[in-house]
C-alpha cells in the first residue's frame, strides 16, 4: 500500500509553500515534498563571508552549460527555497507585460490571461506576504483594488539624497514594494531590524516574508490536516496505464525509496528542476517527456538579464537596508524621451548593501564605505534554443545564449549617465561575485517559463489553470509557467498565481 494524500505538493517555495498554505486551509490532506532540509539558523546566516565567499546555502547543481561546462548554480534546496535567501522585492507585472511587446531583441509574447485576471490575487499575494509600499508612486504601476499592508519602508540618509537628486533631473523614484516583517513605528518590537545582510541572505531573525515563515509553518501549527517531508526528493511522476493521470509519486529519501499518491499532484520545483522531472519521467504513453506532447517542455528557459552595478558616492555612504529605493523611468524606455531608441529598457533598484568583503585592494575600506549598490534588469526573451535537458547520466544541462544584450547595454549606460546626478563617482564596478549579474550562467535566480501556460496544446504544456493538458491531474505552480519573463522581479506573480490555482483545485475537488 502507498500513502494516498488528497494533494502531493513537490517543492516549498514561493510557488509550493504559498499553495500548501492556500490548500492546507481547505481542510483536506496535503503533503509537501521538499528535497532539501531547513535552512540551519545560525550566525553564518549573517556573515558575507560565508553566504558570498563561500556560497555556505549553495546548494544545488552542479549543472552543465551549452558547452558542457559545469558551474554551480545560485540555487538554494532548503524548506522556503530560494525565498530563504531572497531580496524580497515582491512586485507587480505591468499590464502591458501580458500582451505582446516588441524589444530589440524580438517579441515579448502574450500571457493567455490579461492583468485584470490576476489583480485580485496580486492583491492577496501583497497581504499574504506582508509588502511594505505606495501604490501609484511607480509611474508605471498598473491599477490595484486595495493599498498594500503595509507603509514604504523609509529611506536612510544617503539614499534619501539619491531620490531627491534623481527626482531634481525629473526622473521619478519609488518605495520598492518590499516583503519584510518590520514595524518601523515601533522598532522595540518590530521582528525585522532593517540590517545590511538582507539581500542574498537567510534572515537570522525569521523577519523576511520567505515562503517558510509566511506559509509553511503557520500552515503547520494551524492546520492538522498537512505534512512536510524534508529531505524527499522525487525523481520520477508514473502515470496509470492509459498515460492521462499521476498515479505514483516516487521519491528518493535520504537513499531510500518512498512512494506516494494522490488525487492532484501540483509539482513547484521552479522552472529549471520543474522541466527536468517532467524530462525524466518519459514513459512509453509519454515518449518526449511527461505532458511534453508540444515539445515545449524544458524551452523558453528565461533568466533575466540582469547586472549588479556599484557606484561610488563622493561622500560616505553608511545606508544599512538599502533596499528603498526603485526607478522605472526607463522600463519601456525612457520616459523623458528618447528620440532614437523605441524599445523597453528595463527596472533599476537598489541592491543590498555588499561588505567590505566584496571589494580587493588597500582601497577596499574605503570603496564599501563609499559603494551605493544597483540591481538592474532588463526582459530576457524565450527562446526554444534556451532550454533545459537531461544528461543520460541524470545531470541537467542549462543551454542558454542572451536575447535581449543591446537593450540591457543601453540601460546600463542610461544609469552611468545619471551617476554625476547622483553624486557618484565616475568609475563604477559591476560586481561580479554577485552571480546573478551579467555575462554568468550561475545567476539562474530568476529562471521562468519553462513550462508555459496557454490555450492552445500544440504551443503550451499548461492549460490556463496551470494544468498540464495532457494529464488531468497534475498542475505546475512555479515561475515555470511564464510565457514572457517581463523586467520586474518575479516572485510576487509566482504567489499570486498560485493563490489563483489553489482555488481552482479546491473547486474542481
Ligand atoms: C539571491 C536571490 C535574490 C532574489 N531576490 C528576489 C527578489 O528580491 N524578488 C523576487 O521576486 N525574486 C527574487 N529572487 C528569485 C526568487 O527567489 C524566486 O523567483 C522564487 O523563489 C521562485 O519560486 P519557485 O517556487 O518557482 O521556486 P523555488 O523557490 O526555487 O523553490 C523550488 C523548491 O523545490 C525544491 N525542489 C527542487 N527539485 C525538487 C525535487 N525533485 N523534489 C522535491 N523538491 C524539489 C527546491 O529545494 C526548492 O525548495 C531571488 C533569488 C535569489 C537566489
Ligand atoms: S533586514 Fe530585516 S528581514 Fe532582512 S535580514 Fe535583516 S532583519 Fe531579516
Amino acid at each position: 500500500m502507498i500513502d494516498h494524500y488528497d494533494i502531493v505538493i513537490i517543492g516549498s517555495g514561493a510557488g509550493g509553500g504559498t499553495m500548501f498554505q492556500a490548500l492546507g486551509a481547505t481542510g483536506r490532506r496535503v503533503l509537501l515534498l521538499e528535497r532539501g532540509d531547513f535552512l540551519p539558523r545560525e550566525k553564518q546566516n549573517w556573515s558575507p563571508v560565508a553566504v558570498w565567499g563561500e556560497h555556505r546555502y549553495r546548494n544545488g547543481g552542479p549543472y552543465l552549460d551549452r558547452d558542457g561546462t559545469p558551474f554551480s548554480p545560485k540555487q538554494h534546496f532548503y524548506v522556503g527555497g530560494n525565498t530563504k535567501v531572497y531580496g524580497a522585492v515582491l512586485f507587480r507585472m505591468r499590464e502591458r507585460d501580458f500582451g505582446v511587446v516588441q524589444h530589440h531583441g524580438g517579441v515579448s509574447p502574450a500571457w493567455p490571461l490579461a492583468y485584470d485576471d490576476f489583480e485580485p490575487w496580486y492583491t492577496a499575494a501583497e497581504h499574504l506576504y506582508q509588502v511594505h509600499g505606495r501604490h501609484g508612486e511607480d509611474p508605471l504601476d498598473p491599477w490595484w483594488s486595495k493599498d498594500y499592508p503595509h507603509p514604504p519602508i523609509s529611506s536612510e540618509p544617503r539614499i534619501q539624497q539619491l531620490w531627491d537628486d534623481l527626482a531634481s533631473r525629473g526622473l521619478r523614484p519609488f518605495s520598492l514594494p518590499m516583503g519584510v516583517l518590520l514595524d518601523e513605528a515601533s522598532p522595540n518590537t518590530s521582528p525585522c531590524i532593517r540590517c545590511d545582510t538582507c539581500d542574498g541572505y537567510p534572515c537570522l531573525a525569521k523577519a523576511k516574508s520567505d515562503s517558510q515563515t509566511i506559509c509553511i509553518e503557520p500552515a503547520l501549527a494551524q492546520f492538522p490536516n498537512v505534512t512536510l517531508r524534508t529531505n524527499a526528493r522525487v525523481v520520477r511522476l508514473e502515470t496509470d496505464p492509459t498515460g492521462g493521470s499521476i498515479s505514483k509519486v516516487v521519491v528518493d529519501r535520504l537513499g531510500s525509496r518512498e512512494e506516494y499518491s494522490a488525487d492532484v499532484v501540483v509539482l513547484s520545483a521552479g522552472a529549471i528542476n520543474s522541466a527536468a522531472l517532467l524530462l525524466q519521467s518519459a514513459s512509453e504513453q509519454h515518449p518526449n517527456g511527461l505532458g511534453n506532447s508540444s515539445g515545449v517542455v524544458g524551452r523558453n528557459l528565461m533568466l533575466h538579464h540582469n547586472s549588479a552595478l556599484i557606484a561610488f558616492s563622493k561622500i560616505p555612504n553608511p545606508t544599512l537596508f538599502q533596499k528603498t529605493l526603485g526607478i522605472n523611468d526607463f522600463y519601456y524606455g525612457d520616459s523623458r524621451g528618447d528620440g532614437d531608441w523605441e524599445f523597453p529598457l528595463g527596472a533599476t533598484q537598489m541592491l543590498g548593501k555588499q561588505d567590505v568583503s566584496a571589494f580587493d585592494g588597500p582601497d577596499a575600506a574605503d570603496l564599501a564605505r563609499h559603494a551605493v549598490e544597483f540591481w538592474i534588469t532588463t526582459e530576457d526573451l524565450p527562446s526554444p534554443d534556451n532550454r533545459v535537458t537531461v544528461e543520460a547520466d541524470g545531470r541537467l544541462r542549462v543551454s542558454y545564449s542572451d536575447t535581449n544584450a543591446v537593450a540591457h547595454q543601453r540601460l546600463i549606460d542610461k544609469w552611468k549617465s545619471l551617476l554625476e546626478t547622483m553624486q557618484c563617482r565616475e568609475e563604477f564596478f559591476e560586481a561580479g561575485h554577485y552571480a546573478g549579474g551579467r555575462n554568468t550562467i550561475e545567476g539562474v535566480s530568476h529562471q521562468n517559463g519553462t513550462v508555459r501556460f496557454g490555450t492552445d496544446p500544440a504551443t503550451s504544456a499548461l492549460d490556463v489553470n496551470c494544468k498540464m493538458h495532457d494529464l488531468d491531474n497534475l498542475y505546475v505552480v512555479d515561475s515555470s509557467f511564464f510565457c514572457s519573463s517581463s523586467a520586474v522581479n518575479p516572485t510576487l506573480t509566482i504567489i499570486a498565481n498560485a493563490l489563483r490555482v489553489a482555488e481552482q483545485i479546491d473547486l474542481r475537488m
